[in-house]
């Protein structure tokens, strides 16, 4: 068995931006706050973004607060979404389908998303059904958190006890290859986010692409365990 854990923006999808404006719509009509900082996002999970504006804007980040960020986030983002052009990543479609059509492969996330915002996005590329399960950004502000998460899913998916080494991540910031080192994971990176390919060639992941049309050289890799 091999378990493919997808990153999603940046990776599978781009939403042009719809995801920072949601998050932005959200502490302006939960918080009123207009203009707030700027917050580096790529990488990076949902709740600890999230964080990082409170203490940016003096907003206690309780259990409670959270909750009101999320619930305007979930609020505007399929308006976010519905704004501008659905745009699915090169190659994306194809090596989803291929991978769909392959015997002892599990293919799940590996997102800092909150899970009904990843259910959101992927609902609205027509995604969301290739994922049946995954590690999200609703509890760890650290991606390596979320990585554990995944594996932990993957192994409740599955029914085995499934190492590390028989997992591929797939994303495209250095916060995707660390978390996949954090569980032991090899990892794909793909230069179609805001990383450039040296800037991924620098943390070191174990195959590079431009994007993910080379679907015969990534199954290659993928399928190399089995
Ligand atoms: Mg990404």
């Amino acid at each position: 068995m091999q378990v493919i854990l997808f990153d999603i923006d940046g990776t599978l999808i781009s939403t042009g931006g719809a995801g920072r404006d949601a998050l932005n719509t959200a502490l302006e009509v939960a918080f009123a706050v207009r203009d707030p900082h700027p917050v580096f996002l790529q990488g990076r999970t949902d709740r600890g973004i999230c964080q990082e504006y409170f203490a940016q804007h003096g907003i206690t980040a309780t259990e409670a607060n959270w909750e009101r960020f999320q619930a305007a986030y979930l609020a505007s983002l399929e308006q976010h979404l519905t704004s501008r052009p659905r745009t699915l990543l090169p190659g994306v479609q194809a090596l989803l389908a291929e991978l769909q059509a392959l015997p002892r492969l599990a293919v799940g996330l590996l997102t800092g998303n909150v899970r009904e915002g990843a259910r959101r996005k992927l609902t609205h590329y027509g995604l969301h059904e290739r994922f049946p399960f995954g590690g999200f950004g609703d509890l760890h502000p650290e991606r390596d958190d979320v990585a554990r998460e995944a594996l932990a899913a993957a192994c409740t998916h599955t029914g085995l006890d499934l190492r590390g080494d028989q997992v591929w991540v797939i994303g495209d910031t250095p916060a995707d290859i660390r978390c996949a080192r954090a569980i032991g994971a090899h990892v794909i990176a793909v230069a179609t986010g805001d990383h450039q390919l040296d800037e991924l060639a620098a943390a070191q992941p174990d195959v590079l692409v431009t994007n993910l049309t080379t679907t015969a050289e990534i199954l290659e890799h993928l399928t190399s365990g089995l």
